[in-house]
């Protein structure tokens, strides 16, 4: 079997900024006790190491009275920064720079009292951080059906989820551009993400079967998935781990590409090249 790994797989940038910075911090201050409000990324392995450092995950900061928290790298919205202050918590803020980007245009132009529109999943933490920077007065456009929540009369700014898929923000702006008489477009999809995306599908194209590596609640990693499936619709597969491996259906093809979410570690993806490598 003929193995070839994607371009750009594995860490991104914002990814290996979050984990030196937490595991850094969390070195320097061992007095307190340590938490992360929320997965730091959307990865099961890099989430145990933390754990195993003594990192506990809270959902809630009022579950906490004293200590270091951090903030996932997806971001949180603005009132958890106040609450943190309030309750004089010391924050490790992992906030993907990109990210952090996204919340100041939203801040900045909900201040000008421009409508905004968040193109991207309702449900993820990163758009739920970025709408908390605008008072959570975003429509969120997931579908074509959400722009009918758009205010034609109203001047509209809008950003994009980091790990949007491009096709699907390209055919979501053309539709909320004949909805509105003004608007300002901010294509917020992170450069890591159109890259690996693209690369993940040429593969796709030159490989009999395709592997993706992720976390299952990490979006880039799903956006992967649907990519590769266009391409390779019977024989994509996903998997977090080594263990997840369907050896038995592998096993007939020829040439396996890989790929990994942005948040998928190095020595996950090495394991799994390995085992396809012995495969056969
Ligand atoms: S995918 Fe992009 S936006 Fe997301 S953490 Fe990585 S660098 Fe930041």
């Amino acid at each position: 079997m003929k193995v070839t790994l994607a371009d750009y797989s594995g860490f991104c940038f914002g990814v290996t900024k979050a984990i030196n910075t937490a595991f850094d911090e969390i070195n320097r201050n061992r007095d307190k006790a340590n938490y992360s409000l929320g997965p730091l990324i959307h990865n099961p392995q890099v989430v145990k190491s933390l754990e195993d450092e003594g990192v506990r995950i809270i959902e809630d900061l009022n579950d906490i009275k004293e200590g270091n928290v951090i903030i996932r790298s997806h971001g949180v919205p603005e009132e958890i920064y106040r609450i943190a202050e309030e309750k004089q918590l010391n924050v490790i803020d992992t906030t993907c720079p990109f990210v952090r980007r996204i919340q100041k245009i939203v801040k900045e132009y909900c201040d000008k009292d421009f409508q905004i529109a968040i193109i991207g999943n309702p449900h993820h933490p990163e758009v739920i951080g970025i709408n908390g920077w605008c008072y959570n007065r975003a429509v969120i456009i997931q579908e074509p059906g959400d722009i009918e929540r758009i205010n034609k009369d109203q001047k509209l700014c809008v950003v994009v989820q980091t790990t949007m898929s491009l096709t699907k923000y390209r055919e979501l702006i053309e539709l909320l551009k004949d909805k509105v008489k003004e608007i300002e477009i901010f294509d917020t999809i992170c450069h890591a993400t159109k890259q690996r995306q693209d690369a993940a599908k040429k593969l796709a194209g030159e490989v009999d079967a395709m592997i993706v590596i992720g976390g299952s609640n990490s979006s880039n990693t799903q956006k992967l998935v649907a990519i590769c499936k266009e391409v390779k619709p019977e024989s994509t597969f996903h998997v977090e781990g080594v263990e997840e491996l369907d050896i038995e259906a592998l096993r007939s093809y020829e040439r396996v590409g890989v790929t990994a979410g942005a948040s998928t570690p190095i020595w996950v993806i090495n394991e799994i090249i390995e085992a396809l490598k012995n495969i056969n």
